[in-house]
């Protein structure tokens, strides 16, 4: 496979293509905590700008919830996938809102009981999804793998995604793939050349779908394996390009 620093940097924008972007690490850098993100003067007003010249084909894919995205890129409302694409907002501006099963609740208050018992260990809640953490004390692992294996059978349509010291339980068929395709089912992303920046591991789904569609995928930094086609070093390269294609006369894609 090439190093991901060798892969080269994306064509400018066309105007016939359907662009998603990631957020954190792509188009913001990290902060110390998620809150803490600072979203560069004139972002806005380009992603608006960017929106108008792709025929409102501009979406973001995010982990972030659609409140905190809106609260970020206020006053603009891009169509959007938030929680790893459990909560979407179409180009219609309508909203399909996560729906959490009762019993995502009753393993909520078992796991509470858990980590009382375990100090450092976390449970995470996303309301359709439940995070059990134990990268905080290590003893609460066993407990809380075997609460996630034992509620996974009751929990229909649910899967287990396992991290580093966490495992979360999530409807299946909501990573940021699923999202963008389903995204582009719909107008005015439908007959546009799918393409995706992302930085995150999480976000190889979503290079997955753009590429088997024909499209571009870009990933931002040098993590390693990854199936992007091209690559930009930073979210200040991401900028770089963007604002290049405000410049830029509109064109069409030729490769
Ligand atoms: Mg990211």
């Amino acid at each position: 496979m090439v190093p991901p620093t060798h892969l080269p940097a994306p064509p400018a924008i066309a105007d016939d293509w359907a662009l998603f972007l990631d957020v954190d690490g792509t188009l913001l850098e990290f902060a110390a905590t998620p809150e803490g993100v600072q979203v560069p003067p004139g972002l806005v007003a380009r992603l608006a700008g960017l929106q108008r010249h792709l025929g409102g084909a501009l979406g973001l894919v995010s982990g972030r919830r659609l409140a905190q995205l809106d609260e970020l890129f206020a006053p603009l409302r891009l169509p959007a996938a938030g929680l790893h694409g459990l909560e979407r907002r179409h180009a219609d501006n309508h909203v399909d809102p996560p729906t959490p099963p009762s019993l995502l609740r009753v393993l909520h208050r078992k796991a509470e009981l858990v980590v009382e018992r375990f100090p450092g260990a976390l449970v995470e809640d996303k309301d359709s999804t439940v995070a059990l953490h134990w990268r905080g004390n290590h003893e609460a692992e066993q407990p809380l793998r075997d609460l996630a294996d034992a509620a996974l059978p009751w929990l229909h349509d649910y899967r287990l995604q396992a991290g580093d010291g966490v495992v979360e339980l999530r409807p299946a068929g909501t990573d940021k793939g699923d999202a963008i395709a389903a995204l582009l089912d719909e107008p005015p992303f439908a007959g546009r050349r799918p393409v995706f920046v992302g930085d995150d591991l999480t976000d190889e789904h979503g290079f997955e779908v753009v590429i088997a569609r024909g499209g571009l995928a870009v990933l931002v930094g040098d993590r390693t394996p990854t199936l992007a086609s091209h690559r930009l070093g930073a979210p200040r390269d991401v900028l770089a390009w963007l604002d290049a294609t405000a410049d830029a006369p509109s064109h069409r894609s030729t490769a």
